[in-house]
């Protein structure tokens, strides 16, 4: 999950990086008030989770509360690079930057490490620099079990030259910053710009961060940083009930167990779907292994709720799944939406296979829903789906 910069900014301040003041709101009058309480002047930020702000327009300083508000005026709702702004930051101005640095920590995934990254050449043309002169950007890889000691800091900060002036301050930050990264279980911690200011004090003036949402178990305040206005409603939903779902723009809804199999249940019925005016699949759910009825049930509520659907494939190689399950968590589900005056009007094409994958079928054929329709192999079960899709 990406986080806005004034989420990054409070993380920041908690586990002691250095930052500024700063405030969110959403209207141009609020830009006042905030701007007052940070003595007259600020620095107005567009909050979106997307790079390059600056150079798009959506970092404008103002020398009055009156500014501020102007400002503010001019920003919500910019749209910058397909994203519309809603939220501003009112942030206290960095006295006098005398040079902006850069620096960074991310799970580095190819080598299976962390990686510092800093550069005495930041601000907002850092990635023109990583990409012509990569020298100045210093990578220094971070031992999961040794973290980042002050020792360690300093010897990124001496990789990546920075002046002796400010040496130490920025090895105190690389610390800091690595307490935000392992604590806030992160994926990647970013600063750019890193600012030396007229005092010679470095301070993060923006920042960005993305949480690891596998670490949500142990996490219990992340929840509050998630952009509920942005969320897919349906996608919100299937969370809420503990689903690996997500939505895509096709018509064929897909349910199937384990993630390789709804993986390839997705090529399959891409295949399919171009003989059948070009349909897709609508989403990707996974119920699991070992997946009850009640899962299958939850399944097919979120797929059968979502009006691009056109017909759902429901795709079970039955492993630790058994099969019967499946099939009583479909004709639940049916009954059950019956029942909440929300009956099923698309069709249903189910393909089991593997573990009581013929109790699984005897329930279906018993069932006999008009709607229901079993086809035994993957790729006939995928052309059906997307046919009747296309109808
Ligand atoms: P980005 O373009 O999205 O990375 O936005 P930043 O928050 O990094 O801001 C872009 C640039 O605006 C920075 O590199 C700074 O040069 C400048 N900037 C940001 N905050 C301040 C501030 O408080 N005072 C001044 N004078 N400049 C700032
Ligand atoms: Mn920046």
């Amino acid at each position: 999950m990406d986080l806005f910069e004034y989420q990054a900014r409070d993380l920041f301040a908690k586990h002691g990086v250095p930052v500024l003041a700063g405030e969110v709101i959403d209207t141009p009058e609020a830009a006042r008030e905030a701007t007052e309480r940070l003595g007259g002047k600020s620095v107005v930020k567009a909050q979106v989770k997307v790079g390059g702000r600056g150079k798009a327009g959506g970092v404008k300083l103002a020398a009055t509360p009156d500014e501020a508000v102007a400002r503010a005026t001019d920003i919500l709702g910019m749209d910058i690079k397909g994203h519309t702004v809603h939220k501003v930051m009112i942030a206290e101005t960095a006295p006098e930057i005398a040079e902006e640095y850069y620096v960074s920590y991310l799970l580095d995934r190819t080598n299976r490490t962390f990686l510092a990254m800093a550069s005495v050449a930041g601000g907002m043309d850092i990635e023109e620099v990583a990409a012509t002169t990569p020298e100045k950007l210093a990578k220094v890889p971070v031992d999961a079990n040794e973290g980042v000691s002050i020792e360690k800091a300093r010897e990124i900060v001496a990789q990546a030259q920075f002046p002796a002036e400010v040496a130490e301050k920025v090895a105190e930050v690389m610390v800091t910053l690595w307490k935000t990264f392992i604590a806030e279980d992160a994926l990647l911690v970013e600063v750019n710009p890193l600012a030396k200011v007229a005092s010679g004090d470095v301070i993060a003036l923006d920042g960005k961060v993305s949480l690891d949402a596998n670490a949500e178990f142990r996490q219990p305040e992340h929840e509050a940083l998630e952009d509920k206005d942005a969320a897919n409603p349906l996608e919100a939903a299937a969370k809420a009930k503990g689903l690996n779902y997500v939505k895509l723009d096709g018509q064929v809804g897909i349910i199937g167990n384990g993630a390789g199999l709804v993986m390839s249940t997705l090529d399959v019925v891409a295949y399919a779907g171009e003989k059948h005016n070009n349909v897709k699949p609508a989403n990707f759910l996974d119920i699991g292994g070992g997946a009850s009825a009640e899962v299958m049930a939850n399944g097919l509520e979120i797929i059968l709720g979502d009006p691009d659907v056109k017909s759902v494939f429901v795709n079970v190689f039955g492993g630790i799944t058994a099969c019967d399950e499946v099939a009583k968590g479909i004709v639940q589900a049916l009954e059950l939406l019956k029942s909440k005056g929300e009956e099923v009007t698309k069709p249903l094409v189910v393909r089991l296979d593997g573990n009581n994958a013929e109790l699984g079928r005897q329930i279906l054929s018993e069932a006999n829903h008009p709607l229901v329709q079993r086809v035994d192999t993957m790729d006939g079960a995928a052309d059906k789906a997307a046919e009747l899709a296309a109808k």
